[in-house]
């Protein structure tokens, strides 16, 4: 195979949950300009349905709440019924609160690892049980800064995103034998409408994250989308286990 070969993702299909908006429409955009076929998955489908109009041909989406566990075995076989196989799996979606740790209820904490944590396990667990059958596919975690380091007022979001990267290599090292690589991006501070929900109301909070930031501005979405398509890529396969910062040098910042 020819270098420039092994960076295309031609002849892939992908999964990319939250793929309608922020960093996950920028992974499906960044996917199919390497040629792969994408299917985005999220709860509202006004956002989906436009989406693929932007994305084009390549892209179908399917409308589903992923933190309702119960679905997910049929949304996965209903996925590959329709479209074929998934070689690609990006557990991209999530959502994020913004409070004072002790005002947090046990209900709301829930909630965040219901759909950070557990649901990420759940759909890798029916996407992964069909990729060790076929002996080949990618997993692709998103997590965040708030599990490279303390951030405050994000205890929910911090303990289900340290999870994702504990699952990546409990996952890689059970799953690689059967073929399939596991990776994690961890994005730093990325320009989407949920960073901005939580910066814009507070100037300390954003000064203080730009202020550790050595490139000294936010990411662009397509930053992670770009890491990801490589590390769905036949050019990362010798990769799995890696948390990968995409973060203009955050995690390491002073
Ligand atoms: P967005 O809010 O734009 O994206 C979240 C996506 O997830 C939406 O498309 C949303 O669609 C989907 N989603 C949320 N809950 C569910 C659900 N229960 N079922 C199906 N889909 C769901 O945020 P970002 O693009 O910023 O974030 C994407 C990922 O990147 C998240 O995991 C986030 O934690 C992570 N991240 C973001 C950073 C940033 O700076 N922006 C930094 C670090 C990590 P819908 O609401 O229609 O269901």
């Amino acid at each position: 195979m020819k270098e420039k070969d092994m960076f295309s993702l031609a002849g892939k299909r992908a999964l990319i949950t939250g793929g309608g908006t922020g960093i996950g429409f920028a992974i499906a955009s960044c996917f199919v300009r390497q040629q792969a076929e994408v299917i985005i998955v999220g709860r509202r489908e006004e956002i989906l349905r436009e989406a693929c109009k932007e994305l084009g041909p390549q892209a179908n989406y399917v409308c589903c709440d992923i933190a309702a566990l119960a679905g997910l075995p049929e949304l996965v076989s209903g996925i590959e019924q329709r479209f074929g196989p998934l070689d690609v799996l990006v557990n991209n979606a999530g959502i994020h609160l913004k409070k004072d740790m002790l005002d947090v209820t046990d209900e709301e904490f829930e909630r965040v690892i219901r759909t950070n944590e557990t649901a990420v396990f759940a759909l890798t667990r029916e996407v992964g049980r069909r990729m060790v059958e076929r002996k080949k596919g990618v997993v692709i975690m998103i997590s965040s800064m708030a599990s490279q380091y303390g951030i405050p007022k994000v205890m929910a979001y911090t303990a289900a995103k340290s999870a994702v990267e504990g699952m990546t290599r409990a996952m890689a090292v059970e799953l690689s034998p059967s073929g399939v690589r596991v990776n994690c991006i961890a994005p730093g501070f990325i320009a989407t409408k949920m960073s901005a929900g939580a910066m814009n109301s507070d100037p300390q909070r954003k000064a203080k994250a730009m202020g550790r930031t050595p490139m000294g501005y936010f990411g662009d979405p397509e930053d992670v989308g770009m890491a990801a398509a490589f590390l769905a890529s036949d050019a990362a396969k010798y990769i799995t286990g890696v948390v990968l910062p995409v973060d203009g040098g955050n995690a390491v910042g002073f």
